[in-house]
């Protein structure tokens, strides 16, 4: 077996030197393999507990003899579909592998070296990874005390050199959702041709009424505002890789320059168009939610726990030994997130499972604080 191991030399781009890869988490099964334990569950990556849509399922199917022929490069039925669905024209629509791939094209299209990029911290780690490679410069913006975004700090941090601003609503790994009376005010003191990126993941799993409609904002087209969304969350795709985002036809028509021809497979397309007509899968997927985080409030509640409260598919604990408390949850087959790399050294984050999940989880946390 060659280890791969040589030195060489290398002239590796300035801009990735410093970078540290974002750590992917071990197949499940090869943990197990290492702790001696089965059975676990994972409730580490806010995917979808309930699965795919059956819908989807049944087209991947459909589609599989046809793998010999590259994937539909303009995604013509997808954005047919969704277009009519958002009322909005297909051109406003940009396809990705993820959304994680839209936020490349943004950079790409928009970040030159010593370019600025606004975000807040933490918030998704993907921003920064992507406008450091660029060579552009991430200026982030700690949240408030309560988790949120601090956008009047936001729009202080912009500055001549600033091409783009990144909002998660709801943020990764908060939960927390930035409300319409405060993302109106922020675009009204930034600079108009600043490209201001909602990236609404979690948009779905919202209930709180002060949520803002970043695509009617979108649709007015007063200034360059693009609208991120995924089929990894509710849609129960994240393994085939497919979001999106929409903009006004001149900002989408820049990340169609920068785009592979080829970036969305076949398989993620089917699957995304049958998803967008399975409203029952949607439902059951959120109101399992609903009675998910029901429970796990309920939950933290009894141990005394503070949790951040949550708009989204996750919940953000405050357990004290953060990395202690996942080790000691890991042994015991269940999979969370620590926080120590999001700089929260005493939480833990848990995605919403399958109510016997949940039960066991907490279960799992009970006896690990005991
Ligand atoms: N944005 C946010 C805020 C996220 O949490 C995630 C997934 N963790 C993504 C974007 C990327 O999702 P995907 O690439 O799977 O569409």
């Amino acid at each position: 077996m060659i280890t791969g191991k040589k030195r060489m030399k290398l002239k590796v781009s300035k801009n990735i030197e410093g970078l540290v890869p974002y750590p992917p988490g071990k197949p499940i099964e090869e943990l197990e393999r290492e702790l001696g334990i089965t059975g676990s569950i994972k409730l580490a990556s806010n995917e979808n507990p309930l699965g795919p849509s059956p819908a989807a399922v049944a087209a991947i199917s459909r589609a599989l003899g046809g793998l010999n022929r590259y994937p539909d490069g303009s995604c013509y039925y997808f954005k047919q579909r969704l277009s009519e669905k958002l009322g909005v024209d297909p051109e406003m629509i940009v396809v990705g592998n993820g959304s994680n791939e839209i936020i490349e094209l943004l950079v790409r299209a928009f970040i030159t070296p010593g370019d600025e990029a606004v975000m807040a911290d933490p918030s998704f780690a993907v921003y920064p990874i992507a406008v450091k490679c660029a060579g552009g410069e991430a200026r982030t913006v700690p949240l408030t005390a309560d988790f949120r975004h601090d956008l009047a700090a936001m729009a202080k941090a912009v500055t001549g050199r600033t091409r783009l601003v990144f909002i998660a609503n709801p943020n990764n790994p908060t939960g927390t959702i930035v409300s319409a009376s405060e993302f109106g005010a922020f675009l009204g003191e930034i600079p108009e041709d600043v490209v201001v990126c909602v990236d609404e993941a979690y948009f779905e799993f919202v209930r709180d009424p002060s949520y803002p409609d970043a695509l009617g904002r979108v649709r007015e087209g007063t200034r360059p505002v693009i609208v991120l969304r995924t089929f990894s969350k509710t849609y129960g795709l994240a393994g085939l890789r497919v979001g999106y985002g929409v903009a006004q036809g001149e900002l989408a028509g820049c990340l169609e320059k920068v785009r592979q021809p080829f970036n969305v497979n076949t398989l993620a397309q089917v699957a995304a168009l049958a998803c967008l007509d399975d409203d029952d899968h949607l439902k059951r997927t959120l109101e399992n939610n609903v009675r998910g985080l029901e429970f796990l409030y309920e939950g933290a509640g009894r141990l005394g726990l503070e949790c951040v409260p949550t708009e989204t598919n996750f919940l953000l604990m405050k357990v004290g030994d953060g990395a202690g408390v996942y080790d000691a949850l890991l042994k015991k087959g269940v999979i969370v997130r620590p926080m120590a790399s999001y700089g929260m050294d005493e939480y833990i984050r848990v995605t919403v499972g399958l109510p016997e999940e949940n039960e066991r989880f907490m279960k799992a946390l009970e006896e690990v604080l005991r």
